[in-house]
């Protein structure tokens, strides 16, 4: 039987192992680890579908990732081009701090977004290099051209990304990931249908800070084109103020309320008070209630 001669050995052993540990853990947590990746039309619109769910998966230790697809170059009533658009820029690095995510800003005109091949690609691209698990994106039905078209490039790579030969520089997907619908509410020619609902309530302020850091937006160019003038002028009375728009827009709807009691029973789901919303759309993945709560860890197990 081998002995050890000395504590030293003893030591460098113990080292040994340690490094295979530290080595060896991260494959296995990879495997676990939940990788999604939001897209929005502009720098603001990943946020205010999905920021409370960002949240909770960064809580969680999965990797979240908002990919705006316009610069946000003409949204505002007193600047506009490069300028604008760098503002924009430093807003959503702002929020990739706050709220734990990365985030990145394609270079394309905002109100000028068209579903191209060339843009089709940029959005394969982007899924496949973040080999995302859950994507989301707005409907294809939309009062803007950009956020009609984003649901459109990302319903069109929803497939492609796992064809070889397409976009054959970035390895293919295995798997089609989970595609996922944000809440809207326009009718025609369907109305937005709550799949997976999930309760933000214990985020709530995460999400609010990630909005506050949309100041051109939130403080400025929104509240300008809804000819509202009650922005208060001091960062703590305008978080307050934002804070009291935020709290009915995220309240859960009946629709909302009853798919929260599928997920978390009756009980919890008459204790929401925030809540966002999701569609799963028919192409990609189409998950399992199983799958869900394994791609959903805030869900709880079933009630
Ligand atoms: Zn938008």
């Amino acid at each position: 039987m081998y002995k050890f001669k000395n504590s030293d050995s003893m030591r460098k052993l113990l080292l040994g192992v340690l490094f295979f540990l530290i080595l060896a853990f991260p494959v296995s947590a990879q495997n676990t680890k939940i990788r999604v990746l939001v897209f929005g039309a502009h720098p603001d619109d990943c946020d205010i579908s999905s920021g409370g769910l960002a949240a909770l998966y960064v809580a969680g230790g999965h990797a979240v990732k908002f990919v705006s697809l316009t610069n946000g170059d003409k949204g505002h009533q007193e600047m506009g081009g490069g300028e604008l658009a760098q503002r924009r820029y430093k807003e959503t690095q702002e929020v990739a701090r706050r709220l734990g995510v990365e985030y990145e800003v394609l270079d394309n005109h905002d109100g000028e977004l068209l579903p191209t091949l060339e843009n089709r690609l940029q959005v394969i691209k982007r899924i496949r290099e973040w080999k995302a698990d859950v994507v989301i994106a707005p409907r294809p039905n939309d009062y803007h051209p950009d956020h009609r078209y984003t649901g459109v490039l990302v319903q069109d790579a929803s497939f492609l990304v796992i064809v070889p030969n397409i976009l054959s520089s970035v390895p293919a997907l295995e798997n089609n990931p989970v595609f996922l619908y944000t809440r809207d509410n326009f009718q025609r020619p369907n109305p937005f249908r709550p799949d997976i609902s999930v309760d933000i309530s214990a985020v709530f302020q995460k999400k609010l800070d990630a909005l506050d850091a949309h100041v051109s937006q939130v403080y400025e160019w929104l509240p300008w084109i809804d000819h509202d003038t009650s922005v208060p002028q001091s960062p703590a009375d305008r978080k307050k103020w934002l804070g009291n728009r935020w709290l009915t827009r995220s309240q859960p709807t009946p629709e909302i309320k009853q798919n929260l009691e599928k997920w978390y029973g009756k009980e919890r789901a008459a204790k929401v008070t925030q809540a966002e919303a999701f569609e799963i759309c028919e192409y990609g993945k189409r998950p399992t209630e199983a799958d869900i709560r394994r791609l959903f860890p805030m869900l709880p197990a079933k009630p």
